[in-house]
This record gives structure tokens, C-alpha cells and sequence, in this order.
């Protein structure tokens, strides 16, 4: 291993689909939950065109601040796919053919009774040096790149290939070097008060944790209805970030007190039709300013016909009298 310690990552997405207003860099979201439970923070994310200059001025910003540079996307084997030749070239690594490369992607097309079309050669260039990652869901082969500067990580695009080379051959190479301690999240949700009371209830909670054994950090995110408290536990394993998390999340239970909705990440849908459940009760909605949104939620949760009897959605004064017995005046 190039470093003894990889603690800091930067993560590069590649694609120029990426720089428009129809996709969303999900990809760093699985990365930086990944990374976090081996102790590696996330330091900064860049979303990146596909151009080779592009990519390779965002790897040489990336290094003097990671010791671990994650490059998604741009793997493929189409024209617009360079990712691979601008990892090289930024490094000074020349691209050399790897035979086992080019014989599983040649296999993999005759198992399906097809030529290996020439553009897929590409795909078995390799950075002199870099190790390989297989891809157990497509042609794509990872790369694993170290210098005596960073580890580079270079996994495919497509989200099913990324989450199946991450863990089945890039976290077992990481993680006897990352950090000692991983960080574990869950969230808190508080419905019916503003941020500024939640704050003020549970900040003795979470100033008293800041500085635990197991120390939690936390924090507060308001959406429309309902306050959030992120709580991310830094700890040797999973199991004592639960004992923590859990010590954690009933002392808020006890200064929020029925406000606080559930303490596992559940949204408010999903807390009402356990409640329903276990109550052995069915709900009916008739609503009118929410259009339906109410039944939308509740039947958003799988299951929910266990529970959910229907729901009316009566607008026009003339059709709240008729179909919902309400009051004319
Ligand atoms: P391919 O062989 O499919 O070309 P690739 O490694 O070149 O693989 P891309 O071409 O960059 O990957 O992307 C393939 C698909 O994966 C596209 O649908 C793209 O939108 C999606 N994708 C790529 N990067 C991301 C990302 N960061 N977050 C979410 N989806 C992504
Ligand atoms: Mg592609």
C-alpha cells in the first residue's frame, strides 16, 4: 500500500449528463456512505464533463487533499467514454493491453453468441501498473491505482456495476488501511415544533455526546412539517455505534417526548401505519386543499392496504356537501 493511512477522500463523477438538469450525481451518495462506515471522511466531491482535460485538472486539484481520489463514471466503450486515457495521462502512466482483460470482455460477448465489437478493446487498456477490478455486472473493469501520493479509484458509472465492484473488490482493498473508527448514521424525525425549539430541547443531548466515547455529532435540517437530526457516531464497530446511537436517541425521546416521531430513520407515513397496525385500526382520508397528498403518503408505504381503506378528495364546495356530508354554512 502506497499509504499506511487512508482517512481523507475527494470523489470526481464523471459524465456530462451529470452537468445538466436531468441527472443527479447519486453515485457519491453510495461512496460516501461506504467510505464513512471505513472511516474515510469525504472532503470534497467535484461533478465532472467528459473531457479528458476536464478530468484530469479535477484529479491534480484532488490530490494534495485526499489521500483517496474515487472516479465514477466514463468507463465504457464509446467515444465519449475517457475516462481511463485522462487517469493516465494525468498520472504519466502509458496504457498497456491487458490479455486477461481482453479475454473475459471476449468471453462475455461470446456467451452471448457475439463478436467483440472493436471499440470494446478499449476497455482492456490498463495504466501500466494499476491493479484490476472485475466486474461482476458488466464489461467496464475497474482500476486501482496507487502512487506515492493518493490511491486512485476508478469504478464504472452505471450505479448497479459501481455498488457491485465497491464492495465485492475495492472495500476489502481499503479497508485495512482506512480509519480505525467508522462513522454510522441515524436519523431523528420531530414533526409539529419549529428548528429553533428542537434545537433548544435537545442541544444538552447532543453537546453532552459531542465529546462521548463514542462521539455523536449532530445535525438539524428543517423540511416543510417536519425537523430532521442527523446523528453520525464515530466507532471502531457497528455494533458499538448502536449501543451509542441508541443511548443517544432515547434521551431525545425523553426531552422531545411525543413531538419526536421515530428515532430510526421512519417517516411519518411509516409511524402511523405501524401505529394502525398494531392497533389492529384502518384509516379513511377525505381531504380537500391537499388534493390527495395525505392518502398519497400513506399508500406510499409498502403494505399499507393492511390499513389504507381509500380516500376522497372533494374540492368544489358542491361535492363536499354531496359526497361528504359537510356542513353548507
Ligand atoms: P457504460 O459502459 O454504461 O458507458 P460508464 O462507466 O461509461 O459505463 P457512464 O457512461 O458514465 O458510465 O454512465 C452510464 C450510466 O450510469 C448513465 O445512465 C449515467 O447516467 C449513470 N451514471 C453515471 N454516473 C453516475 C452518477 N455519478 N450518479 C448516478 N448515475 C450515474
Ligand atoms: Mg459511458
Amino acid at each position: 500500500m502506497a499509504r499506511d493511512q487512508l482517512r481523507r477522500a475527494v470523489i470526481i463523477a464523471v459524465g456530462s449528463e451529470l452537468l445538466t438538469p436531468d441527472r443527479l450525481d447519486t453515485n457519491s451518495l453510495f461512496l460516501t456512505q461506504r467510505l464513512n462506515e471505513l472511516g474515510v471522511s469525504v472532503r470534497c466531491k467535484l461533478v465532472i464533463g467528459d473531457d479528458p482535460a476536464d478530468i484530469g485538472a479535477a484529479l491534480l486539484l484532488a490530490i494534495p487533499k485526499a489521500d483517496i481520489v474515487v472516479i465514477t463514471g466514463g468507463l465504457g466503450p464509446t467515444e465519449d467514454d475517457v475516462t481511463r486515457e485522462a487517469v493516465a495521462a494525468a498520472l504519466g502512466l502509458p496504457l498497456e493491453e491487458d490479455a486477461e482483460v481482453a479475454a473475459a470482455i471476449r468471453s462475455r460477448f461470446a456467451a452471448r453468441g457475439l463478436p467483440m465489437p472493436a471499440t470494446n478493446r478499449r476497455q482492456a487498456l490498463i495504466p501500466k501498473g494499476a491493479a484490476v477490478l472485475p466486474n461482476p455486472n458488466g464489461t467496464a473493469p475497474g482500476l486501482w491505482i496507487e502512487r506515492p501520493e493518493v490511491v486512485c479509484v476508478v469504478l464504472p458509472g452505471p450505479p448497479r456495476e459501481l455498488h457491485g465492484m465497491f464492495d465485492a473488490a475495492a472495500r476489502s482493498r481499503l479497508a485495512p488501511a482506512a480509519g480505525r473508527r467508522g462513522i454510522f448514521r441515524r436519523v431523528v424525525h420531530v414533526t409539529g415544533r419549529t428548528e429553533s425549539y428542537v434545537d433548544e430541547a435537545a442541544s444538552p443531548v447532543y453537546s453532552r455526546w459531542r465529546s462521548a466515547p463514542v462521539p455523536i455529532a449532530t445535525s438539524i435540517l428543517a423540511s416543510l412539517g417536519q425537523i430532521e437530526l442527523h446523528l453520525a457516531a464515530r466507532a471502531a464497530t457497528p455494533e458499538d455505534a448502536a449501543r451509542a446511537l441508541d443511548a443517544a436517541t432515547g434521551e431525545l425521546e425523553a426531552v422531545l417526548g411525543r413531538d419526536l416521531v421515530s428515532s430510526d430513520g421512519a417517516s411519518l407515513e411509516e409511524v402511523v401505519g405501524r401505529l394502525l397496525r398494531a392497533r389492529g385500526q384502518r384509516v379513511a382520508v377525505a381531504e380537500s386543499c391537499t388534493g390527495g397528498l395525505i392518502a398519497s403518503r400513506l399508500t406510499d408505504v409498502p403494505g399499507s392496504s393492511a390499513y389504507v381503506h381509500g380516500g376522497w378528495v372533494a374540492y368544489d364546495n358542491a361535492a363536499k356537501t354531496a359526497q361528504l356530508g359537510v356542513d353548507r354554512g
